[in-house]
């Protein structure tokens, strides 16, 4: 049996490796992060001719191998370790025929640590169009390559790519360049102390700083090491010698006919990058994008709601009951539903977001936005992510995968959930209309209206705010990129566009869903379950107190009565009774704490808890209600509980406290630690808490 050829897929953003990667694998995809960091590792398998089969593996994309950033280092360590399991047997080196010169940098170098090496030209289906034609067999020999022109849009060379794979025992492994030639009494020396090693490698282990297996940047003495400056220096050097000896190839292997190129793509940017218009096209996308994932979303997202209530109602009442029964019909199920609700909502934004990235348009985005944007640490891409935020903070944070700078992206992703999303609203609505009168300011502005802005405001200032702080003291090792892509427009590939819909939402489902699935069924089994004392005789108790009242006939308060019960004295009951000292200074009494712990799941239900813990069920107008039975709530001594300044207190902490487990779950599966979801649940919390108690202890 053969063994399964490992193919690498390296190239310049945008040249379209990704496509390639689709059009070889299809949905034979496995996405993770490598281990360690955060970039995404794409695997694929494709079935090639003569029954072998390749691993496709899609980098990063990268400008050279004189890393920058971490995305960068990937390509570069996995080219060094000839231990690991997905050394390329075979080098794919994708390009843009439009940016051939630029992209033949890194050509030449990956061909010079003498792995097999394919060169593919992509987008070939313009090159009529920009009046470009190639001497193929001139570039084959002078880059000692073997070619593939391929249009992945239109489906060309796609098999002559695999033909060519399966035979690639057969390519040649020359140097482009010879190492020496770019300092010869340096380079000459290095090979004389190091026989063994291949010099080009050696090269990148002293200037990368990279590690592998045989050989540290420590074990070379320090006349090869010399001062940063001097490396610099040298690898400059080595640019040029490769420029040069590209402009010499293209010269003779590439002829470009100026005359019939258009300049659509120049008005197009002229007017999409406009200081006004720019900003105005780029908002009127956002806004219809916005509108359409909440009012396409909210039919699916109603019908798997109710699916899956009926789901859980169908199962307690058809299996026998008990705590299995429970455990399915109130832990499970609810907690599944609660992860394939959010997949409209991933889905539809994706499916926008990969048609901006796909046509160029988000290139425009960055540039447009970028400067204001950095000002405060976050890129101009932050805008998406910051935007999707209102409607939730889950697919939000994912849509930071398209920011290329990790620290940029961490902040980002980091300050996404102070953005008020939709789950707030039900939180805000109840306790605006608990403690704002109806008036009008001016006789027009509603005042509920203007608060809800307020906080709308409050929560958007506080990202900035934050941004800008983490910006300021966060360190960490990330280089920029310099270089702003500005690819030509394009019709966005379908293919492209639904195989990431589809991987997004896989990755969420089964990366964030299997912790959010896991809390979920914790916090269930802590509001269903307590100490015996108080708990397991619930049903008696509380019989014997209705009885007394003699309102033994009314099932539904009888049973509310219960529900009401049984959660005071469930495990989160104990907790939010035994956080009243905490709180208390917040304006909260043990109730308020109940709800508030019980958000953990998710802040709307907020409203829910409290409807039982005052044991007013689901029954008839459930939000006039709870909103009487909140209003006519008073303390011991008399004073409304949820009076203006308890009210405020809570809105604050609602706009403010990192309180929601799937949030957190997406952050860990971002950012592959537990590091950042716990430092946003105690900043963001503990700062939720100082504010709502300087708020409580001035109003009251
Ligand atoms: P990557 O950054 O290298 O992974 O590049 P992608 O695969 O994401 O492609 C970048 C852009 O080029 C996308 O907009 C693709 O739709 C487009 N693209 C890819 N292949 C072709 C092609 O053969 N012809 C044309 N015209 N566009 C292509
Ligand atoms: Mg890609």
């Amino acid at each position: 049996m053969s063994q399964n050829i490992n193919v690498a897929l390296i190239g310049n953003p945008n040249t379209g490796k990704t496509s390639v990667f689709n059009q070889l694998t299809g949905l034979n995809q496995q996405v993770g992060n490598y281990p360690g960091i955060t970039v995404e590792k794409k695997l694929g398998f494709c079935k090639l001719p003569n029954n072998f089969k390749a691993n496709i593996l899609d980098l990063p994309g990268t400008y050279s191998l004189n890393a920058s950033s971490i995305d960068e280092n990937v390509v570069i360590e996995l080219l060094l370790n000839k231990n690991d399991k997905l050394f390329p047997d075979v080098a794919v080196v994708v390009t843009d025929v439009e940016n051939l010169k630029r992209n033949l940098l890194l050509f030449t170098q990956i061909k010079d640590l003498e792995i097999p090496t394919i060169l593919v030209i992509n987008m070939t289906d313009r090159m009529k169009a920009k009046g470009i034609s190639l001497d193929i067999p001139y570039l084959e020999e002078q880059l000692k390559t073997k070619i593939v022109l391929v249009s992945t849009r239109k489906g060309v060379g796609i098999e002559e790519l695999k033909n060519t794979i399966v035979d690639y025992k057969n390519l040649s492994t020359e140097p482009c360049l010879n190492a020496s030639s770019i300092d010869r009494a340096y380079f000459d020396k290095l090979q004389q102390a190091f026989p063994n090693q291949l010099l080009y490698k050696l090269w990148l282990v002293i200037t990368q700083d990279v590690y592998f297996l045989n050989l540290e940047r420590k074990e070379i003495p320090s006349e090869f090491t010399k001062s940063h400056s001097e490396l610099k220096r040298l690898q400059q050097k080595e640019t040029i010698k490769r420029y040069q000896f590209i402009n010499d190839t293209l010269k003779i292997g590439q002829k470009i006919d100026t005359a019939n190129a258009t300049d659509l793509r120049a008005k197009l940017d002229k007017i999409l990058t406009h200081k006004i218009f720019g900003y105005a096209i780029f908002f009127g996308i956002l806004l219809l994008i916005f509108q359409s994932i909440f009012d396409w979303s909210s039919v699916p997202m109603e019908f798997i709601d109710s699916t899956f209530a009926n789901l859980a109602n169908y199962t307690k009442n058809h299996l026998p009951a008990g705590e299995f029964t429970n455990l399915l019909s109130e832990g499970i199920i609810p907690g599944i539903g609660g992860i394939v609700i959010f997949i409209p909502q991933i889905a539809f934004l994706f499916l926008f977001i990969s048609v901006l990235e796909e046509s160029g348009y988000m290139s425009r985005v960055v540039f447009l936005m970028d400067k204001i944007m950095r000002r405060y640490g976050l890129s101009g891409k932050s805008v998406v992510p910051l935007i999707s935020g209102t409607a939730c903070a889950i697919p939000a944070i994912m849509s930071a995968r398209n920011i290329e700078n990790w620290k940029e992206r961490l902040i980002t992703m980091l300050v996404t959930p102070f953005i008020t999303c939709s789950a707030r609203l039900p939180v805000y609505a109840i306790l605006i209309a608990l403690i704002i009168p109806e008036k009008r300011i001016l006789g027009v502005f509603s005042l509920q209206g203007v608060t809800l802005m307020i906080l709308y405001l409050l929560g958007f200032g506080m990202a900035i705010f934050s941004a800008f702080l983490l910006n300021k003291y966060l360190k960490l090792k990330t280089k920029s990129y310099f270089v702003v892509e500005m690819p030509t427009y394009k019709l966005p590939l379908f293919k492209n566009v639904a195989i990431n819909v589809v991987e997004k939402t896989k990755s969420f489902v089964f990366g964030a869903g299997k912790i959010i699935l896991a809390l979920s069924v914790i916090l269930w089994f802590l509001g269903s379950h307590g100490p015996a004392k108080g708990f397991d005789n619930a049903e008696s108790l509380v019989i014997k107190k209705v009885k007394a009242e003699n309102r033994l006939d009314d099932l539904e308060y009888l049973n509310d009565q219960i529900s009401s019960h049984k959660l005071e004295n469930s495990y989160i009951g104990i907790i939010g009774k035994s956080i009243e000292p905490v709180i208390r200074p917040l304006g909260y009494d043990w109730k308020i704490g109940i709800a508030v712990v019980s958000s953990f799941a998710a802040r709307e239900v907020f409203v829910g808890t409290l409807a039982t813990i005052y044991s007013v069920g689901s029954h008839g107008d459930e939000e006039r209600t709870i909103k009487n039975r909140m209003a006519a709530e008073v303390h011991a001594d008399g004073r409304k509980v949820f009076n203006f300044a308890t009210g405020v207190s809570l809105l604050l902490f609602y706009a403010f406290a990192m309180q929601c487990i799937s949030t957190l779950a997406i952050v860990k599966k971002e950012t592959n630690s537990w590091k950042w979801p716990l430092v946003q649940l105690i900043f963001m919390s503990g700062f939720a808490y100082l504010t709502a108690l300087l708020a409580y202890q001035l109003l009251k």
